[in-house]
């Protein structure tokens, strides 16, 4: 396949490189005890047009293509915590690509220019206590009040929810419609009636903030509605696209580190005589690992470049072939990666169990991937549907 990747790319890919080896690696071990890392980081990104590269000019963005986008999520697991990748694409690639698609001159100047610019910190509200996979479930009721929505409900799961200035958030505005009933709104998360009931404690990912959100009678008004009402549940499918497609790259890339982190262990560590790299059994264990890796990550590009021709070239939603292609990524590339995780794991021995090599959070951060952004089976569910199976 022709690299995507131009020389404007490549640099945006230098950049993101440095700020992930230089600004965030070294406070790996430091932010991942904190179960959070510092807020001024997301200003940092801001400033470096991190968040930006792949939004228009007018809304404070570079105006370039999908492919800066898939660099950024190549390069920021450099930083040895997915964790702080993940707080930083939910800023970048799943709680704003909405409002850019959607959102009023007015929203976006006040929503998504100062996301990109790293002044307010965005999160996304879809899974609730009783609803994950099966977003139609969701709960969370604005009832409609004059010129006003009062929203009650929860969210659970919520990246950056801790902390974030305000919440991409997906309700019901219609009861009894299912998936025909929910909408987007913008709430800001100062708003009266919005709390933070919980800070999640999670297996990986530590260094990432995890919240559950409590809604009692939060007054929104209709300025912040987002698109149609009723529309939400469309808009939130055309969004996901993204969202999985960046998880991709970004694991993707991360799988690379762990192969690479792993060969360079065994050419050091010796046992019956000889670097336990020079063993044959492993030569081809890693031979068949990348092998999965190089097609794991050809099927995504071949996603990355469908959805960067439906939204970028012809500006137009997602197609169905689009999102077919998008999820055999999601689901092929959660299997690869378990697989890279668990046998780079395996390689490490003993030194694989501990804290001191990298290679132990890798494995347990990685294990989000078949769960987050729509969990491998149901992506199996909606392919074959798809299908017409
Ligand atoms: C660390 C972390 C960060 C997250 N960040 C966010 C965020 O920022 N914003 C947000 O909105 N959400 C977020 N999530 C939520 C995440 O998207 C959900 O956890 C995920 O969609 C699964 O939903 P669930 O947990 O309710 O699982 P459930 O829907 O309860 O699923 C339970 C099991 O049933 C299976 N299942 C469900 N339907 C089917 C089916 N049709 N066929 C076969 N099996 C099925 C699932 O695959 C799973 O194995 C995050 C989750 C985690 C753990």
């Amino acid at each position: 396949m022709p690299t995507p990747f131009r020389e404007e790319h490549q640099h945006f890919r230098q950049t993101v490189r440095k700020f992930a080896e230089k600004e965030l690696a070294p406070y790996a071990e430091e932010w991942e005890k904190a179960e959070i890392f510092p807020n001024e980081v997301f200003k940092r990104a801001g400033e470096l047009g991190i968040f930006g590269a792949h939004y228009p000019e007018e809304v404070g963005g570079a105006g370039g293509d999908y492919w800066f986008s898939v660099a950024k999520s190549e390069e920021l697991p450099r930083c040895l915590m997915a964790g702080v990748s993940m707080g930083l694409l939910v800023q970048a690639d799943m709680a704003t690509p909405v409002i850019n698609d959607l959102g009023t001159k007015e929203q976006k100047a006040e929503f998504l220019t100062p996301a990109i610019k790293g002044e307010k910190i965005a999160a996304l509200g879809v899974s609730e206590p009783n609803a994950g996979s099966d977003v139609a479930g969701i709960q969370t009721w604005a009832k409609k009040d004059g010129d006003d929505y009062i929203i009650n409900g929860a969210k659970t799961y919520i990246t950056n929810g801790c902390r974030a200035d305000f919440v991409t958030l997906l309700v019901k505005t219609t009861q009894d419609q299912g998936a025909h009933g929910c909408s987007f709104f913008l709430v800001p998360t100062k708003t009266k009636g919005f709390s933070v009931a919980k800070k999640l404690k999670k297996i990986g990912n530590h260094s990432s903030d995890t919240a559950e959100l409590a809604f009692e009678d939060m007054r929104v008004p209709k300025r912040y509605l987002l698109g149609e009402e009723n529309m939400g549940f469309m808009y939130l499918m055309q969004n996901f696209q993204s969202e999985r497609i960046i998880a991709c790259t970004s694991a993707c890339a991360g799988g690379s580190y762990m192969i690479d982190e792993a060969i360079s262990y065994g050419r050091d560590r010796k046992a019956f005589g000889k670097p336990i790299i020079k063993r044959e059994y492993w030569q081809h264990k890693f031979v068949d690992l990348t092998a999965k890796l190089e097609a794991a990550k050809a099927l995504t590009y071949k996603g990355a470049e469908a959805y960067n021709d439906d939204k970028y070239v012809r500006k137009e939603n997602v197609s169905m072939d689009t999102v077919k292609t998008i999820s055999l990524a999601k689901i092929f590339v959660g299997d690869v990666m378990t697989e890279i995780a668990d046998q780079c794991l395996q390689f490490h021995g003993g030194a694989g169990y501990v804290e001191e090599y990298h290679i132990a959070r890798a494995w347990r951060d990685q294990r989000l991937f078949r769960i987050g952004g729509g969990t491998t089976e149901t992506m199996r569910y909606y392919v074959a549907k798809l299908m017409g199976l």
